[in-house]
């Protein structure tokens, strides 16, 4: 399998704490890779130095052998290196659907200020993920609130709406923090098949998730990091037989 991103000897200091410590794994096409450790392990800024929203002290990323890091993050976004995060921007006086389109017309070069105007047309001639914007809703299950406010929504379909907003950006590689918290059984239990579905439709997916049944279910391979520094790396299995693993997370 092709290797899609490559994480070398990434460093990054916050004053004296070095949050990210020599971390190096490669990701290949495809796959869905989970990062999993203690709170405060480094997983979100080891997340936010992938996607270019911070810059290593060290280190870089490759995506598909182009160094991206020290880039401006939505200009890895346009690569093709997508993160989606609970603060992620949504417009709540904009619709859902409204709010997915305006994601579409920021990865394309049509022109935002047209569609805010009126002179553009919240048209989908931009293609995103191989999908149109109303697609994307339905593989979200927000077609029904596609009309509503985005301020109207409730707590887990605007998380949802934050997934499309990543989708609708048209990414090669999706990476998620912590996107099935506060989810229940059932919700987190259609949450992992979306996944299971994004990487169908042929995207590589990063995975930051502290429901360990939903991560050993849905990895291909897991990463795992404590005090900043990678532990452990490979498949479920392995993870869950691995002593230096279970150490870190009884605290022994
Ligand atoms: P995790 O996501 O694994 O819980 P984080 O990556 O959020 O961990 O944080 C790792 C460490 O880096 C923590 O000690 C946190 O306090 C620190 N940290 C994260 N972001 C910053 C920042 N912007 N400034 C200073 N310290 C930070
Ligand atoms: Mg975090």
């Amino acid at each position: 399998m092709d290797t899609i991103l490559q994480v070398r000897e990434l460093t990054r200091r916050f004053g004296g704490l070095t949050a990210v410590n020599n971390v190096s794994f490669d990701v290949r096409e495809r796959e869905i890779l989970s990062v999993i450790g203690p709170n405060g392990a480094g997983k979100s800024t080891l997340f936010k130095l992938i996607a270019s929203f911070l810059k290593p002290t060290s280190g870089e990323v490759l995506y598909r052998g182009e160094r991206i890091s020290g880039l401006a993050p939505h200009i890895a976004a346009r690569k093709g290196v997508v993160r989606t995060f609970q603060e992620t921007t949504i417009f709540r006086n904009m619709t859902v659907r409204e709010n997915v389109i305006v994601a579409h017309h920021l990865r394309s070069r049509a022109s935002l200020l047209g569609f805010f105007v009126g002179t553009g047309t919240a048209r989908e001639d931009e293609r995103a993920f191989g999908a149109s914007a109303d697609e994307i809703l339905d593989f979200l299950n927000l077609t029904e609130l596609a009309n509503e406010k985005a301020r109207n929504l409730p707590h887990g379909h605007l998380r949802a709406l934050g997934i499309a907003i990543g989708l609708a950006t048209d990414p090669a590689v999706l990476l998620l923090d912590e996107p099935f918290a506060g989810m229940n059984h059932d919700e987190t239990h259609k949450a992992v098949a979306m996944v299971r579905r994004l990487r169908e439709r042929g995207l590589t997916v990063l995975l930051v998730e502290h429901d360990m049944p939903a991560v050993m279910k849905i990895s291909d391979r897991i990463v795992v990091i404590n005090f900043g520094q990678k532990i452990a790396e490979g498949t479920p299995v392995d993870i869950q037989n691995n002593d230096r693993v279970i150490e870190a997370y009884l605290g022994a």
